[in-house]
């Protein structure tokens, strides 16, 4: 069973607690689009920040890019996605609802309505837009549907300005859109999403062994920042699920609320884009291999995770509720490392001037080195589970002994123990803990 007993649960603690707001919500909202807010922008980045560590800073042969969401409209034609980035599209005769005919039980019948459906239509997923003053004559550009296809077009940029061999990755953090015909389940499918993405360039041949290696390096990964093992599984592509461009694909696959789905797509490209792009562009994107003295076309892995996926997923097997004292406790056991906010300061009392005052000198001394919130707008059982509810590892207060003796409590998340410390310790202690190896309790 998923940790989260249903979707409802998530979407009503992200809005409370300012993790994630309906886009235009003054406006009555935009289907299916939504905004990061405080607590969510900071989950967001330091999911971005660990796969990037991962991926990139502890590994010797990976750079980054970032490449432009608008790219040559010929890209998307090389690549397939003008032709074949389609979804077969039916319409119910009777209630006008959507649907994408591969995800009907009978393709004949709305499951609404049980009325008579369209027969289904290709329908291209990528969004136009136009690049130029004057519509007529303008370019059509597509906001890209990957972030993919900008690193295999900056492949020997890449390779020459980095004196590269192979095996070498090129990893990437964007944007993309596709106009999904279904979209739902919260953030899980959206029109605009974010994806983290690496294309690692190998001798054909030992792509296979290479694309294993990945599949158990992205596993550790979840597992590394917290997700239980038991929430994700592994899912081979069938012959009639496989994109035009790969080989074999696998999927990383978590136990969501509404059932297991897709988190990351580790898939095998083979050859297929570096070689049409130096078919359609005329540039030869062979690498030359000196120990073997013979040109080729590298293979690729592609480690494609979504980051909205994962944020959504790492919220999900963060959330706990359990009983304490006859009250429900709802906590994110949140790795240290992603938690939006590390250290939360509170003064006992409110009503005291130099608590008050003490309790913010320290949160502006830790401010500058982690996440750091004041409050003082609630009870101190109040003031705790609000940031066990936002996953906020470790609590400062101040009281009126800190006067005398210079000492703050600090209270653990998970234990809800509480030490004692000099005020001038709080800050290494963060800092050893934000070091160590962290076990989901
Ligand atoms: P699905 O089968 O769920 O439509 P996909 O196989 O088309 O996904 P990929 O093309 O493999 O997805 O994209 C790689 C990753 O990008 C996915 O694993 C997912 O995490 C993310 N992603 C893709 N489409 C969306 C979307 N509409 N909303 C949010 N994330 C997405």
């Amino acid at each position: 069973m998923s940790p989260v007993e249903s979707m409802d649960v998530m979407v009503s603690l992200c809005k409370r607690r300012g993790f994630i707001f309906q886009s235009s919500e003054i406006y009555g909202g935009l289907g299916s689009v939504w905004d990061y807010g405080p607590l969510g922008v900071e989950l967001k980045n330091n999911i971005k920040q660990a796969w990037w560590r991962a991926v990139v800073m502890e590994r010797p042969d990976m750079e980054g890019l970032d490449a432009a969401i608008f790219m040559h409209p010929d890209v998307w034609k090389a690549s397939g996605h003008v032709d074949g980035f389609t979804d077969p599209l039916v319409d119910c005769k009777s209630c006008k609802r959507r649907y994408r005919a591969d995800e009907l039980k009978d393709p004949k019948k709305c499951p609404e309505c049980g009325g008579e459906l369209t027969e289904p239509r290709m329908f291209n997923l990528m969004f136009k837009t136009f690049m130029g003053p004057v519509e007529e004559t303008a370019t059509t550009i597509y906001l890209r549907p990957e972030t993919a296809q900008g690193i295999f077009a900056n492949f020997d940029n890449v390779l020459t300005t980095m004196r590269r061999k192979l095996p070498f990755g090129i990893a990437q953090i964007g944007k993309a859109f596709r106009n999904e015909i279904t979209t739902g389940n919260f953030i899980f499918r959206t029109r605009e999403f974010e994806q983290m993405e690496i294309e690692f360039f190998v001798k054909p041949g030992t792509d296979q062994e290479w694309h294993e290696y990945w599949i158990k390096e992205r596993l550790n990964w979840y597992k590394r920042f917290g997700i239980n093992e038991e929430n994700l599984r592994l899912h081979e592509h069938g012959a009639d699920e496989l994109a035009h461009y790969a080989k074999s694909c696998f999927d990383i696959e978590y136990r969501f609320p509404m059932g297991w789905a897709e988190l990351e797509g580790i898939a095998n490209r083979t050859d297929f884009d570096l070689r049409q792009h130096s078919q359609l562009s005329g540039k030869d994107l062979s690498y030359y291999d000196e120990q073997e003295k013979r040109r080729y076309i590298p293979y690729v892995i592609e480690p494609s995770a979504g980051v909205d996926r994962s944020l959504l997923a790492f919220l999900c097997d963060a959330y706990r509720e359990e009983e304490v004292r006859g009250q429900k406790r709802v906590v994110l056991e949140l790795h240290p490392a992603l938690a939006p906010i590390k250290v939360a300061v509170f003064p006992l009392l409110k009503n005291r001037a130099q608590l008050v005052e003490l309790a913010k000198k320290i949160a502006d001394d830790l401010r500058g080195d982690f996440r750091t919130m004041y409050d003082d707008t609630a009870g101190i059982g109040k003031l705790y589970r609000r940031q066990d509810e936002t996953g906020t590892p470790w609590c400062v207060t101040v009281d009126m002994q800190t006067l005398d003796d210079q000492q703050v409590t600090v209270r653990d998340r998970t234990t809800m123990e509480q030490i004692r410390i000099p005020i001038e310790r709080v800050k290494p202690l963060i800092s050893e803990y934000l070091q160590k190896a962290w076990q989901k309790p």
